[in-house]
């Protein structure tokens, strides 16, 4: 585009909240044919709030916890935000919060190790501690099978669904601490209100839409539902390291992706996409690796990017 039409673009972008980072960008933005969203914070509102605590049963898991801990959803809770406190993940934050909000008192672990995309390590005063996702228990030799009918069923009401296991008399020294699973957590988000209206829009002008998440399967079939974005077009359980990966997949027969998300773990995928589009309260990572920063943190401006893109270019032609 000249000058003069990339700076119309460009002022009329940042007056609707959407700011182009040059020139080249706004040629770009409407030549994408696919659209893919990250889930949470960017489909989502990324506020989550505590729905469940459950206790997983004794008589399943191979023995009993010390007689004084008694199988309690209180002390599953107790012992999950215990790990949690240390993470700002927001599901962490929200597992913390939810066993304030019912009275139990949260310490901070004497140690703490995140695991992207999977979960929290943790030693807290009740021992070892993991809560996260199937595959950080089953690695840590914890057989998720009890917990699995439990699981299921939360991820189908769209829930993010935690495992808690617990190593009662490992030390920090102890490099393969026998954890029995205790009990799961989950987490639930809403989905943000023009959510839906931008997909279908972006679908109506023949776009392929597609979400991407680090979640289960499960909850992202059930959130890709709920906005209208076709079951085979969910790509879920994706690693961080693997979300680049990904989109560079869909681009690869000659097509042009936009990538839009909020996270860390979204930055490598932004700066895969042809148009990496960030969501304006995401993390400065996202911004950063992002081409586009939606400033309302609002789906439906990414048509407006579209759009804006596609007016800039037909006045110069
Ligand atoms: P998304 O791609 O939706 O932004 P992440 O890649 O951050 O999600 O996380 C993927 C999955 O890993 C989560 O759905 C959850 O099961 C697990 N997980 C990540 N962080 C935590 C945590 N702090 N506590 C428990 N589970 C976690
Ligand atoms: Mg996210």
């Amino acid at each position: 585009a000249t000058p003069a039409a990339t700076m119309v673009g460009t002022a009329i972008g940042a007056r609707n909240g959407v700011l182009f980072k040059g020139g080249d960008v706004l040629e770009r933005v409407h030549e994408v044919d696919t659209v893919v969203f990250d889930k949470t914070g960017t489909l989502t509102k990324g506020e989550m709030e505590l729905t469940d605590v459950e206790v997983v049963g004794p008589a399943t898991d191979g023995g009993a916890l010390k007689p004084e801990r008694e199988r309690t959803e209180a002390f599953v809770l107790e012992v999950a935000a215990s790990a949690e406190h240390a993470s700002e993940h927001p599901l962490a934050e929200a597992i913390v919060d939810g066993a304030r909000e019912r009275g139990i008192e949260v310490d901070d672990p004497d140690e703490f190790e995140n695991v992207p995309g999977q979960g929290v390590k943790a030693t807290t005063r009740h021992g070892r501690v993991l809560v996260g996702n199937r595959k950080l228990l089953s690695e840590a030799g914890v057989d998720t099978a009890p917990a699995e009918e439990r699981m299921d069923a939360l991820e189908r009401e769209g829930k993010t669904a935690m495992l808690v296991a617990l190593a009662e008399d490992a030390d920090d020294d102890d490099s393969d601490p026998d954890y029995r699973l205790i009990g799961i957590v989950a987490d639930a988000d809403t989905v943000k209100e023009s959510a839906k209206a931008a997909v279908s829009g972006l679908r109506e002008r023949g776009l392929g839409v597609w979400l991407i998440t680090g979640d289960n399967g499960r909850t992202a079939r059930a959130v890709a539902e709920e906005v209208g974005i076709d079951p085979d077009n969910v790509m879920a359980d994706v690693l961080p390291e693997d979300k680049a990966d990904a989109v560079d997949d869909l681009q690869s027969d000659g097509g042009q992706a936009m990538m839009v998300g909020d996270g860390v773990n979204d930055a490598p995928a932004l700066a895969a996409a042809s148009v990496g589009c960030a969501i304006g309260s995401g993390t400065d990572v996202a911004i950063e690796a992002g081409d586009v920063t939606l400033l309302r943190d609002d789906p439906a401006d990414v048509m407006k990017a579209i759009r804006i893109s596609e007016a800039t270019l037909q006045k110069i032609k």
